[in-house]
Parts: structure tokens; C-alpha cells; sequence
């Protein structure tokens, strides 16, 4: 085989054998393949796809570029099955923060195993973070442990974990190669596998603030991702839910953690609610918690309202040596200097709110990272206070800037106009796809 006729086959829209695909990924591992031969197989892929037998090839060999982890005689019980979600990310989503707690609270084991952000706000290990002394490099003996012991671990994604795909990725990001649906496929799925979870969740977000920004792209993700899963063995839900607006009112690191408290306790905005209600719904079936999904929401509320879901969020903060004061005192949370209002000019309804442009807000104050070695500061962001719908008066606050600078008025006039006010309300569209 040579890289030169497996690119031109692309080329040509003709299919790879699975050997081909193999090679391919063995070779970049080991150092064989100029960046310039992948960059042009990468074209080749985005411009005419890859079908199901290529990209199941493909995961597959991402999965065995690494390690992968196992978790099946972690205990002692027959049939556990370990669970794991993945969001494909979107503004203001700590749904991790709050199903996490939820499903374990049922009963269910989860490991996961998430990343820092680059560019907007944090990633689940940044909002973590922000709780004083929770550690979130767990080495894998303490990782186990804990799964064995609380039914919940989470820790920072190792470098050891489906290596190709970082590799591939690292290229993508610089070669206009991201946004191809079998590519995205392999490289979500494989981490997952290669994570060692029996049941994988994923949230697929469309819209403005998300890689797939209409639905029919979205459903076709969420198709290839769910059968890529069944080929190898792995079930994968798929949920896909709109990013025209940020998730819950809070985008900054602290500020989302202080949310996803108050929706473990069954008091969070009705959005994110909504949103772990049906992911976690479709987790309590697969894993055999619940035989309908209804029988599972019905469930997960339970445990938010009888406070069992707040007190695993209590054990799992405590296990990995975060200050459980902040679950009942919030204010023990870092926090921004300044609380700089941003008010209405004029009366009507939301009718958007732009989400890259208020991640981009909360950006600029500090709360994510423009360069990958940049620090962030949690205690910055943003709070909505009115949602797509709301009715406005002028004066009215629509947003709190939290920010150490006392006056930063460009960000405060551009989170402003992340906000259009219409005289009529806007039609409603449901969150869930
Ligand atoms: N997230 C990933 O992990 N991989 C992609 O290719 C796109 C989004």
C-alpha cells in the first residue's frame, strides 16, 4: 500500500478496504506519513465521505491506537453496565454537572473521562476546577476505586486514550477538515470506546452556537455515530437538542457550577432541566434501570426533589477533595469583582439571543482560553436574566456581566447586542430535535 494511491481512490469517491484504513492510521502512528499526505487524504475524505464499513474501519483503528480501558471486572455484581455522555459541546452546557450526580443518585455507574475548553468558556474539568480543591487528574487506581465505591469517577481525558484521533484532529482544526460527519463520528466514538463505557450517551447539538448547524446534519451525526456503536459492539443514544441560545441563564465556569447545583436540586432553569431529564431518561433504559423512558424521568425527579441526587453531588464533590461547603453556601465560590448590569433600551420580546456572541462575552472577561497555556479565571461570565420569549420592558436587566475589570464597556455593549427584541413574541421551539 502507499499513501499516494490510497489518496487518489478518495479522490475518486472509491471506497478504502478496511486494511487500507488501518494502514493509514498505523503508519501516521508511527511517524510515516508527512502532514501533507494526510491534509490531502483529510480533503479528500470531507469533500466525498467516507460510508459506514469505512468509518466503523476508521474508529476502530483510532480505539486501537491507544489504550482501552476496561472496566468489566471492576465488580463484583454480574450485568453492571458502566455508562458515559459526551455533549458535542455548546454554550452554557454543564449537563455533565448535573446528570453525573442524577444517574448515580439511581443507581447507574458512570465514568467519565472529559476535557479542559479552548476558546469560548471552560470544559467540564474547568468548571470542576472552580470548586475549591477538586481534583480532577485522578490517576487510574484512584479512578477505579472511586467507580467501584461512590458508582461515579470523573477525570481529565489521558493522552493515551485513541492518540490518533488527537493526531488526525490536530490537523483538521488547521486544514478546514473538521466539519465531515464520518470524521466527526470516528473521532467522538472512539474516545468513547476507548473510555471503556457499555452505554455511551451522546447530546448532538444544531444550531448557531454548534457544529452542526441544521438538523438534517445533526440527525444524519447522530445516525452514523449510533451505528458505528452497534458495529462495534458499543449502544449509543443519541439525543439532539438546539444551541440558538445558551443552555440554562449561567456561561462562565463558577457561575455554571452554582446553576447545575441548584438543578440537582430540582430548582435549576427549565431548559438544562429539560435536557438532563431526556438524556438521563434514555440512560436509565439502556442500562436497564427503567423500562420506559417515562418510568425513568419520573424517576430522576424523584431523586432531584427527595434531595438523594443533591447528596451524591455532596459524596462525589467530597471523593475527589472539593469543598462540599460550596453546595449550601454558593457564595464560597469564586467570584468576579464586579457585577456590571446590562439593561434594555427598549420594550418587546427576546426574540434571539445570540450564543457564540455571550460565550464570546464571557470569553473576553476571562472565563475561557483564547491560547491553549492561557489561565482562566473562574469566577467571571455571564448570567441571562431573560430567555428567548421573555417579555421586556426598557430598563429591564437582560444579562449580568461578572468581570474582575470594573468598566469593560465593549463587552458589556456586545453582550448587549447578543439580545434582539422584537414587538412580537417569537415562536416557540422546542429545545429537543
Ligand atoms: N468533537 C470531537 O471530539 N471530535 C470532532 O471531530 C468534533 C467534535
Amino acid at each position: 500500500m502507499n499513501m499516494v494511491s490510497i489518496i487518489d481512490k478518495k479522490r475518486h469517491g472509491l471506497q478504502h478496504s478496511a486494511d487500507e484504513i488501518h494502514w493509514l492510521v498505523n503508519e501516521m502512528m508511527a511517524d510515516r506519513l508527512p502532514d501533507y499526505q494526510l491534509s490531502a487524504w483529510l480533503m479528500a475524505v470531507c469533500c466525498n465521505g467516507l460510508d459506514m464499513e469505512e468509518t466503523t474501519a476508521l474508529t476502530a483503528a483510532y480505539v486501537q491506537s491507544g489504550t482501552v480501558l476496561d472496566y468489566s471486572r471492576l465488580f463484583d455484581e454480574p450485568g453492571i453496565k458502566v455508562i458515559d455522555k459526551h455533549s458535542t459541546g455548546g454554550v452554557g452546557d454543564k449537563v455533565t454537572l448535573v446528570l453525573l450526580p442524577l444517574l448515580a443518585a439511581a443507581g447507574l455507574k458512570i465514568a467519565k473521562l472529559s476535557g479542559r475548553g479552548l476558546g469560548f468558556t471552560g470544559g467540564t474539568i474547568d468548571k470542576l476546577e472552580a470548586i475549591p480543591g477538586f481534583q480532577t487528574a485522578l490517576s487510574n487506581e484512584a479512578f477505579c476505586a472511586q467507580l467501584k465505591t461512590l458508582g461515579l469517577a470523573l477525570s481529565s481525558q489521558t493522552p493515551e486514550l485513541a492518540p490518533a484521533d488527537a493526531r488526525t484532529y490536530a490537523l483538521r482544526d488547521v486544514t478546514a477538515t473538521v466539519e465531515s460527519i464520518p470524521l466527526i463520528a470516528a473521532s467522538v466514538v472512539s474516545k468513547k470506546i476507548a473510555a471503556g463505557a457499555d452505554v455511551i450517551e451522546l447530546d448532538i447539538k444544531v444550531g448557531r452556537g454548534a457544529f452542526m448547524k441544521n438538523e438534517a446534519e445533526a440527525l444524519e451525526l447522530a445516525r452514523v455515530c449510533r451505528e458505528v456503536g452497534e458495529r462495534l459492539g458499543r449502544p449509543i443514544a443519541t439525543v439532539i437538542s438546539r444551541m440558538d441560545q445558551p443552555l440554562g441563564f449561567a456561561v462562565g465556569n463558577a457561575l455554571e457550577v452554582a446553576e447545575a447545583i441548584q438543578t440537582v436540586r430540582g430548582k435549576g432553569p427549565k431548559d438544562l432541566t429539560e435536557l438532563c431529564l431526556a438524556l438521563g431518561a434514555q440512560l436509565m433504559v439502556k442500562a436497564g434501570m427503567a423500562e420506559t423512558e417515562e418510568a425513568g424521568c419520573l424517576r430522576l425527579v424523584e431523586l432531584m426533589e427527595n434531595g438523594e441526587a443533591i447528596e451524591m453531588f455532596r459524596r462525589w464533590v467530597a471523593a475527589q477533595g472539593g469543598d462540599v461547603r460550596v453546595i449550601d453556601e454558593p457564595g464560597l465560590l469564586p467570584q468576579a469583582r464586579h457585577r456590571i448590569p446590562v439593561l434594555a433600551t427598549s420594550a418587546g420580546y427576546v426574540s434571539d439571543i445570540d450564543p457564540i456572541a455571550v460565550a464570546q462575552a464571557a470569553l473576553d472577561v476571562g472565563a475561557g482560553r483564547k491560547a491553549k497555556a492561557d489561565a482562566i479565571l473562574p469566577g467571571v461570565g455571564v448570567v441571562l436574566h431573560k430567555k428567548v420569549g421573555d417579555a421586556v420592558e426598557p430598563g429591564e436587566c437582560l444579562a449580568d456581566l461578572h468581570a474582575d475589570e470594573a468598566n469593560p464597556v465593549e463587552v458589556q455593549t456586545s453582550l448587549g447586542n447578543a439580545f434582539v427584541l422584537r414587538p412580537e413574541a417569537p415562536a416557540y421551539s422546542p429545545l429537543l430535535v
